[in-house]
């Protein structure tokens, strides 16, 4: 016989704890699915400085680990395992495990399932991952301070990291392929009128370059076909992201880019409830993602109340 729980979390990161913790002490039972990447996007990084509540701050890694203990504490049941497929046509919902190894049935389910920052996919890219290679400037940017890094995109978010970047280090160069920003007008401006930003259009990049220690440079190839080398410590793709929402695609509201559409954590499908970047294509932090967990998570606890 399938399986029949009252709360699926699928997803480890910050939402999908967080969901857990609140979903937990309201006696939901919870039962957190990792997931491809247990611990989210955050186990890729370092040092975390801006979540609250660490002065010194943490490991990625060590905060994910506090928090599924958080969430294990109040009785959720963390499970390795990744959800295949799920139905949302009907309640109680049925999630198919580890490509159909096993099915569990929801009475709710909590989407936390993320988004991955795109990657150029070049080998040494991958290499220097974490070494100097970073897709989040509000995470690591401190760690360049007075340094020269380089910014690899063109849209809002790389006019955004560049800027943000330019007030910690010393020089940032923003690798553009095209002979034109994708950036609202008020960003590019803000890049333009920032000294320390050099733009170089019509770039793109042919490898990150580094030793043993991390970054060394970029080798950039115009579009031209010429080759041409700058020195940085810190790289920064910014060529934006991809929301994880296979599993629910075509099942509830997506909007334009693929992210999930949330009312107070709800989605257009009763019973079904998003936390996280998957849903939030603006902030895209762990803390933000804590706090849609938190409220995902209250909602589910009032549906659950009135509905079963
Ligand atoms: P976008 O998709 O808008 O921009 C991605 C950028 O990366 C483009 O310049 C694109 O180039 C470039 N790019 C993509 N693939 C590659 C590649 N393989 N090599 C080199 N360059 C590449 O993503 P964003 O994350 O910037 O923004 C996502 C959404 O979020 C947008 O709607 C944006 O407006 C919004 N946003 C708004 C903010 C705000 O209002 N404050 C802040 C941040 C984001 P090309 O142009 O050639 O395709």
């Amino acid at each position: 016989m399938t399986e029949r729980i009252k709360c699926l979390i699928i997803g480890s990161g910050p939402a999908g704890y967080t969901a857990a913790i609140y979903a937990a002490r309201a006696n939901l039972s919870p039962v957190v699915y990792e997931g491809i990447e247990p611990g989210g996007q955050l186990t890729t990084t370092t040092e975390i400085e801006n979540f609250p509540g660490y002065p010194e701050g943490v490991a990625g890694p060590v905060m994910m680990e506090e928090l599924k203990k958080q969430a294990q504490r109040f009785g959720t049941e963390v499970r390795f395992g990744i959800i295949t497929k799920l139905d949302l046509s009907a309640r109680p919902f049925t999630a198919e495990i580890d490509g159909g190894t096993g099915s569990v049935q929801a009475d709710a389910v909590i989407v936390a399932t993320g988004a991955s920052a795109k990657y150029l996919g070049l080998p040494s890219e991958q290499r220097f991952r974490g070494m100097g290679v970073s897709a989040c400037a509000t995470c690591d940017g401190f760690f360049y301070r007075k340094k020269d890094v380089a910014v690899i995109g063109g849209g809002d978010t790389a006019c955004e990291e560049a800027t943000y970047l330019a007030s910690l280090c010393r020089q940032v160069y923003l690798v553009v392929r095209k002979d034109y920003l994708r950036a609202s007008k008020a960003m590019q401006r803000r890049v333009f009128t920032t000294p320390n930003i050099e733009v170089i259009f019509e770039h793109n990049t042919k490898e990150v370059l580094g030793d043993d220690n991390g970054v060394t440079g970029l080798l950039l190839l115009s579009n031209g076909g010429t080759e041409h080398r700058i020195d940085v410590d810190g790289v920064f793709l910014a060529i934006g992201h991809h929301p994880n929402t296979e599993l629910v695609q075509g099942q509830v509201d997506l909007d334009e880019q693929g992210y999930i559409i949330t009312n107070r954590g709800r989605t257009n499908v009763p019973g079904v409830f998003a936390a996280g970047d998957v849903q939030d294509p603006h902030y895209r932090q762990a803390i933000t993602a804590a706090g849609s967990g938190c409220v995902a998570a209250l909602e589910c606890e009032r549906f659950l109340a009135q509905n079963d």
